[in-house]
């Protein structure tokens, strides 16, 4: 059987490691049409400022399976990541980074047997890339967690986990800070962890699995995590097995696939012949998994270890880890030794035993029990936070937005930075020009609605610049925001 599979070479060291993964993936005698597309640097020139071209697009709309080379990413300013608006279109909520030890490639780990997998959710979080500038120096993102998206990516990791014989999966979040967002994730992992009681779940803060991941790597099976503490935990755990070279990746929706090495463009290394293509050589083997060609997979799985193995024909990155910079070999070299190899079989199992590899992981849409939730819980408007922007002093602030709050409410707090600086409140609190004063109902008695708000908003702009506003409201019983700093 033919696949077609969209081939984005990419930006810096991209088609150079694009050329040697297709190489070898076609050496390996899989019949596959590859359809060639463009995205990163040289779209964003040309003034698309997606960097991704309508083409491209409908490529992998047609063949729903890419693999691509790392794209540039104009950094701080103008144009959004070429990478996350493909992760995004194709909604790949789930970005899967195995960790494995890898053969001759010397690192303080080898022989402990590190063979775990990074499951990230790859949509929402920071990289919803939601930003403003409330003031023209406080810049601020929304950290977006959904029940529907966290429960999408901790149930695909359960599966990966039971179709791949694995027997651990830890949620990994920071809920003892963010206890709506990291919260939510971790509550979610905690319902669907019941639904798969063989297999073992823990709960670790993030912070504390970058320790344990450094101390004890071994322990860690499946990693499921929210989008930027999986993007960073997984680059530490590449790290540990080799570093960016060997780190491969897929991101998988239920529609498209999308494989790519996890490291950049590299550019100083572009067009010098000597970067090393493995990572993405190892994420065409996902791929070809994903295509359902495990025969294949492991052929090429197989002669990379063989060639590591071996030592004889290994880049300057690897050679360098192993202490012998004089022995190395270019990338066309490098992978000419792999096809070399294909057929044979590394000295040792660098895999553990796994049950049906082949074919993309299962997802489960039909068995989501969280839809978006809209209307579904009646929820009561109990309070209003107006954020402001003033060089006043918090006191000042106070007497000021107390006296305007009147007749419909009061004024609890004023905090900066989420730290409560009125009525009492830290001394020590540096203001930036931004405030957060809390309004709640003058007493109980008093209903709010959203007409009292807009009253108290216009009474607030007779004095101050206000620049946004955030209901408070309680769904059921609990509350749906959370105290200030110091409350
Ligand atoms: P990078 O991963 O390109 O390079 C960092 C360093 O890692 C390199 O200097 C090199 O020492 C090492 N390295 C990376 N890949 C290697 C390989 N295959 N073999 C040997 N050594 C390797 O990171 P960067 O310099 O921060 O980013 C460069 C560009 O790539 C930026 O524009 C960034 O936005 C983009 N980027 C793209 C992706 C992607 O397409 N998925 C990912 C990360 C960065």
């Amino acid at each position: 059987m033919s696949h077609r599979v969209t081939l984005i070479p990419g930006d810096g060291v991209g088609p150079e490691i694009a050329t040697a993964a297709r190489r070898v993936v076609d050496a390996a005698g899989v019949a596959i049409e590859w359809e060639m597309a463009e995205a990163g640097a040289e779209v964003f020139k040309r003034g698309d400022s997606s960097g991704v071209p309508t083409e491209t697009v409908e490529s992998i709309e047609r063949t729903k399976v890419a693999l691509k080379g790392p794209l540039e990413t104009p950094v701080g300013f103008g144009e959004k990541s070429a990478n996350v608006t493909l992760r995004k279109i194709f909604e790949t909520y789930a970005n899967i980074r195995p960790a494995r030890q890898i053969p001759g490639v010397p690192t303080r780990y080898a022989g402990e047997g590190i063979d775990f997998i990074v499951v990230r959710e790859n949509i929402e979080d920071l990289y919803a890339g939601v930003e403003y500038l409330p003031t023209k120096d406080v810049a601020v993102a929304l950290k977006i967690i959904s029940r529907k998206g966290s429960e999408k990516i901790i149930r695909y990791a359960f599966e990966l986990a039971r179709r791949e014989g694995r027997s651990k999966v830890t949620v990994a979040t920071k809920a003892n800070i963010l206890k709506l967002t990291e919260g939510m994730f971790k509550r979610v992992g905690e319902e669907i962890a019941a639904e798969y009681p063989d297999i073992r779940h823990e709960h670790l803060i993030i912070d504390n699995v970058a320790h344990q991941m450094v101390k004890n790597p071994a322990q860690f099976d499946v990693i499921v995590t929210t989008n930027l503490a999986g993007d960073i935990i997984s680059d530490l755990a590449s790290g540990l097995v080799g570093g960016l070279g060997f780190a491969a990746s897929g991101n998988y929706g239920d529609e498209v696939a999308i494989f790519e090495a996890v490291h950049g463009s590299a550019p100083k290394y572009a067009g010098k012949n000597t970067i090393n293509p493995t990572a993405l050589i190892l994420s065409s083997v996902m791929m070809l998994r994903h295509l359902g060609e495990e025969a294949a997979a492991s052929l090429v799985e197989n002669a990379v270890y063989v060639t590591l193995e071996d030592g004889k024909a290994v880049t300057v990155d690897v050679a360098r880890q192993a202490g012998d910079v004089e022995e190395s070999a270019s990338t066309t070299g490098y992978t000419d030794a792999i096809i070399g190899n294909l057929g044979r079989k590394p000295a040792m199992d660098y895999r553990r035993a796994r049950v049906e590899r082949s074919g993309p992981p299962p997802t489960t849409p039909s068995r989501w029990s969280y839809g978006p939730n809209v209307g579904e819980t009646r929820s009561t408007l109990v309070g209003v936070d107006i954020y402001l922007e003033s060089d006043e002093t918090p006191e000042a602030l106070g007497l000021g937005l107390s006296a305007l709050a009147e007749p419909e409410f009061q004024l609890q707090l004023i905090s900066s930075r989420g730290t409560v600086v009125w009525p009492a409140g830290s001394a020590n609190a540096d203001p930036v020009g931004w405030w957060r004063s809390r309004f709640m109902p003058l007493d109980d008695a008093t209903d709010i609605d959203d007409q009292a708000i807009t009253r108290l908003l216009d009474r607030i702009a007779l004095a101050y610049r206000w620049v946004s506003v955030e209901k408070l409201r309680r769904y059921g019983t609990e509350e749906g925001f959370t105290r200030a700093q110091g409350q």
